[in-house]
């Protein structure tokens, strides 16, 4: 016996028309990278940028990628982003290094479609070559889920990457089975926690208290943190001092298109 509701007809039809005019998107060139800063807790500085995908459509509305990713996912149309974010980062960050800002660290998300192909490490030594960018200006981020649904070949893959001087990093830490062992088993650089601890922890002795704890582990092991989600000086003074190195959130920037980032490394560099 099979449930049926018209709404799920309606979602179909739904999706399949949100995957033709996001495959038409594609190759109309709407797809656009916007970029977060990563700030150096300690010095105040620019060190790094996360790429945050956007669908411009042609009337200027911009779509975050929560309302298409998941669908691109769901189709082959995830390789094709990804594809672009890849090869579109390593251009960008080689461009602003040609142009003379301080080196700084592209991150780039990928999911698991992406993390688990074949060929990943070549396409990543791809993107490289074509964008003269050297491996250690590249960072992946990926999700404790992914990593988990499959562990001997996502530290395979893993391993790979750290191969070749790409840094890895582990994003939204804290929001799965976050078993703090697979920090012992992961080739990860970076740990990033989840903004959920971040939101409240002027308030939440027990948000304060994990992110410490998870801190000190990181340290243990020669891993960085950072914190997503920083939007006032309170939450960046108390992570200051709990040893976190570096911030990422509203109070430095939202994501933004590279001119204005470029405005930005200016002023704050
Ligand atoms: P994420 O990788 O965890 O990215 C962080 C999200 O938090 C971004 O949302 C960012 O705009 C938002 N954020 C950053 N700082 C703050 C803050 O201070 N306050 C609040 N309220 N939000 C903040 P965005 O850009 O909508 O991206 C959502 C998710 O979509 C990302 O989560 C990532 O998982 C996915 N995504 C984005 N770009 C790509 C991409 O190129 N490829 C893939 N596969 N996924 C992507
Ligand atoms: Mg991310
Ligand atoms: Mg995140």
């Amino acid at each position: 016996i099979c449930g049926y509701e018209p709404s799920m007809h309606d979602s179909i039809i739904g999706n399949t028309e949100l995957e033709k005019s996001l495959a038409l998107a594609i190759s109309n060139n709407e797809l656009q990278l916007f970029y977060q800063p990563k700030i150096d807790l300690k010095t105040g500085k620019i060190m790094g940028v996360e790429a945050l995908i956007r669908w411009i459509k042609p009337d200027g509305t911009i779509i975050k990628p929560d309302a298409f990713v998941p669908i691109a996912e769901s189709s082959h149309l995830i390789g094709k982003i990804s594809e672009f974010v890849l090869n579109e980062g390593c251009r960008q960050n080689r461009m602003w290094q040609k142009m003379g800002f301080p080196n700084i660290v592209m991150s780039i998300n990928f999911t698991s479609s992406d993390f688990y192909q074949n060929d990943l490490k070549e396409r990543v030594l791809d993107a490289l070559a074509i964008s003269g960018l050297e491996s250690k200006w590249l960072e992946v981020e990926l999700t404790e889920t992914l990593a988990l649904s499959d562990i001997d070949y996502a530290v395979d893959q893993m391993n790979k990457l750290r191969d070749l001087g790409v840094k890895l990093a582990m994003d939204d830490f804290g929001t799965g089975y976050s078993s703090l062992s697979y920090l012992q088993i992961l080739p990860i650089t970076l740990l990033k926690l989840d903004r959920s601890f971040i939101t409240d922890i002027q308030n939440d002795n027990i948000a304060f208290e994990i992110v410490s704890a998870v801190i000190s582990i990181a340290k243990s092991k020669k891993i960085k943190t950072i914190a997503e989600g920083i939007e006032n000086h309170e939450q960046e003074e108390i992570l200051k001092k709990a040893g976190c190195d570096y911030g990422q959130g509203y109070l430095y920037g939202k994501p933004m298109p590279a001119e204005e980032l470029e405005e930005l490394m200016r002023n704050f560099l």
